[in-house]
């Protein structure tokens, strides 16, 4: 069955799979508008109006200013009970659907990296990742871990050393910048990826441990943002293209086939972007980001969600902070 394309260890989905996956889970996506009204500013979860943050994001700040993340970038929510959170469940598993889940996954990150990875360089302030990396399993499991085997077959960067220091205690799940330990990352800027966000005591605690280990920038990126309940501020669709409240930039969903995606790496075509964010940023100075050869002559699949916005598409301008 399709589900099972690039599933085998090392192998690479062709694009036009990964793209048709995406478009698949697209009634079970939902996404923050990049907005942001009304959600925290770092995980985008909804807050009272009068907050600019969650509670725990406010307590991280201010518990370790300076070595959080650049940018936290959830792909989607993950609803409680829904077929995504499902997946991110299911694909560190053994279980029966274990290898579908892992494709679903890898297919909604590479194409969002593809789609979207500039808006999210952008607004952590780098030109592109020099380093992936995941956020370590909080239990110390042996080898390495399922995010990173599921996706690391189609991305390029090397991958930054990132361990956790001793097996976490029942209950441990609090902010502590001690809690990983990374090699040396002198100047490194480090696309930081998770599968799922609770209270982001994990990620910014990787991200803490980089930034000691040398990182200038950290973006965390991901697969979804926990939810007990759909998020009313942006309803899941696979929607028409004026259904988001586009507002400020000029962001043209449509013209897909306008961007010249053969001639640079693949994340340098910036493809759905808007023209502000092709014109501010040095885009083709990083390294590509994706080893999905058939993705670089390959009209960008278009997170059929939210057809071309992401949670900083519009936010970028003001550095995602
Ligand atoms: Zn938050
Ligand atoms: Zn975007």
């Amino acid at each position: 069955m399709a589900a099972m394309a690039g599933e085998a260890s090392g192998r690479r989905p062709g694009w036009d799979w990964l793209a048709r996956s995406v478009r698949g889970q697209a009634p079970f996506l939902s996404a923050p508008p990049p907005d942001g009204r009304g959600l925290c500013a770092d995980c985008r979860i909804p807050v009272p109006a009068r907050n600019a943050r969650c509670y725990p994001c406010g307590q991280h700040a201010e518990t370790l200013p300076g070595l959080l993340a650049d940018v936290v970038v959830p792909i989607s929510y993950a609803v409680k009970g829904g077929e995504h959170a499902r997946n991110l469940w299911l694909y560190k598993s053994a279980r029966p659907g274990a290898g579908a889940a892992r494709a679903a996954l890898r297919a909604l990150l590479v194409v969002f990296l593809r789609d979207h990875g500039q808006c999210v360089w952008r607004a952590a302030g780098m030109a592109g990742p020099t380093h992936f990396a995941v956020v370590p399993s909080g239990r110390g499991r042996r080898g390495p871990h399922p995010l990173r085997a599921m996706a690391g077959p189609c991305l390029s960067l090397p991958w930054a050393a990132l361990e956790l220091r001793l097996p976490d205690e029942p209950g441990t799940r609090e902010l502590d910048a001690g809690r990983f330990r990374a090699a040396p990352l002198a100047g490194a800027d480090v696309a930081l990826l998770d599968d799922t966000w609770t209270t982001g005591a994990s990620a910014q605690s990787a991200s803490a441990a980089l930034r000691l280990a040398g990182a200038r920038s950290v973006a965390v990126i991901v697969l979804g943002r926990h939810v007990a309940a759909p998020v009313q501020a942006a309803p899941v669709q696979a929607a028409p293209v004026q259904a988001a409240p586009v507002q400020a930039a000029p962001v043209q969903a449509a013209p897909v086939q306008a961007a010249p995606v053969q001639a640079a790496p693949v994340q340098a075509a910036a493809p759905v972007l808007a023209a502000p964010v092709q014109a501010a940023a040095p885009v083709q100075a990083a390294a590509p980001v994706l080893a999905v050869a058939s993705a670089a002559g390959r009209a960008p699949a278009v997170m059929p969600f939210r057809p071309a916005l992401c949670a900083v598409h519009a936010r970028a301008g003001d550095g995602g902070q």
